[in-house]
């Protein structure tokens, strides 16, 4: 829903600033990256009052972004040496909380006004100015509608960058969030220059062989419950290294245990370099909201995809989380 006082307020931060900020979460995804990059294209378009737009992240870029126009020109907080220290406006996209930013909070929260822009049900309104949207598709989606607020035409890139992450975050248009208005806006983005097949191609037909070997070994050690409505999996770092396999090579793979007709919660493991454990959940009904389960870890997400960082080891980690995953699951059983 339109607040036009914020969104006003957020019109008026753009019109005057001279230097922007944009960040978003570690491990960034199509809806991030996509949502950075079409707000950079855009303000580089229509707005010549702002000289520079610093689109930044911290940690590892993931290649199968790499067709994404702009992406080159995405900065790494840790080394690049022309990250500035104050903003006029920060803008973070995609983000629930800014916790999650890592070492781009610092600059975020110095900046003239911070801007939060998200569709996070557990968005924590950390910003000066907070744009959430949780019924949109994607981060893009809001992105979409504030480019229209300020009257700036789609293009191209604009297009491309918006369409990638709506496909992304409905799964291909196949999740519940691919709603009416997702497909309305994907009619203007490919009329705008979005092109589907290249996109498909780009995101899903290029998947590196270690991606594939290393998932197909970790579903195949999918554990249960009694039942198998909850399906786990446990991924480590001696995994990742015999496969040659990527960090960001797991995004999928929860997928594939939920997609089991048995599993109503899917959760997926993965020991982080430093030797704790990031989990994802996923769920396969709005009726049991995963991301509230990852409130107590300071997690978060949406009701059926969410995730967190828990500071203990693999093993610790799942004998921590399984049991409240089981007892979520026969509290809605019972109902
Ligand atoms: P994934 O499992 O794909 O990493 O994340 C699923 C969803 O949960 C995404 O919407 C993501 O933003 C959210 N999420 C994942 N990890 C965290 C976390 O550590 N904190 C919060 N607040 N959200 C997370
Ligand atoms: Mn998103």
């Amino acid at each position: 829903m339109r607040n036009s006082v914020i969104h006003d307020a957020f019109i008026e931060a753009v019109q005057t600033a001279k230097s922007v900020f944009i960040t978003a979460h570690v491990g960034p995804d199509g809806d991030t990256l996509g949502s950075m990059l079409a707000f950079k294209h855009a303000f580089e378009k229509a707005c010549p009052h702002i000289h520079g737009v610093h689109c930044v992240i911290a940690g590892k870029m993931p290649d199968v972004y790499r067709f994404l126009p702009g992406i080159r020109d995405v900065k790494n907080i840790e080394t690049d040496p022309e990250i500035l220290d104050y903003y006029d406006l920060a803008i973070s996209v995609d983000c629930g909380s800014a916790d999650r930013f890592g070492p781009a909070e610092r600059v975020f929260s110095a900046a003239g006004v911070s801007v939060n822009i998200d569709h996070h049900i557990s968005n924590k309104q950390f910003g000066k100015i907070n744009i959430n949207v949780p019924t949109a598709a994607a981060s893009g989606e809001v992105v979409a509608d504030l480019l229209t607020e300020l009257k700036i035409p789609l293009d191209a890139n604009i297009a491309t960058c918006l369409y990638t992450a709506l496909v992304t975050d409905t799964g291909g248009f196949k999740y519940s969030n691919a709603t009416a208005k997702a497909f309305e806006l994907a009619a203007k983005l490919v009329t705008a220059g979005a092109d589907p097949e290249y996109i498909y191609k780009e995101l899903y037909e290029k998947r590196p062989r270690a991606q594939a070997l290393m998932q197909a070994e970790a579903l195949s050690k999918t554990r249960f419950n009694e039942d198998y409505t909850l399906g786990w999996t446990l991924v480590d770092r001696a995994m990742l290294k015999k496969h040659g396999a990527l960090e960001e090579y797991i995004d999928g793979l929860v997928e594939s245990i939920r997609q089991m007709d048995t599993v109503v919660i899917a959760a997926v493991f993965k020991e982080t370099p430093d030797g704790n454990t990031k989990i994802s959940l996923r769920s396969d009904s709005h009726a049991i909201d995963v991301a509230a389960v990852m409130e107590p870890f300071d997690g978060g997400g949406h009701k059926m995809a969410a995730g967190c960082t828990m500071l203990m080891p693999l093993r610790e980690a799942e004998a921590t989380l399984i049991p409240i995953l089981k007892d979520k699951i026969r509290q809605k059983i019972s109902v």
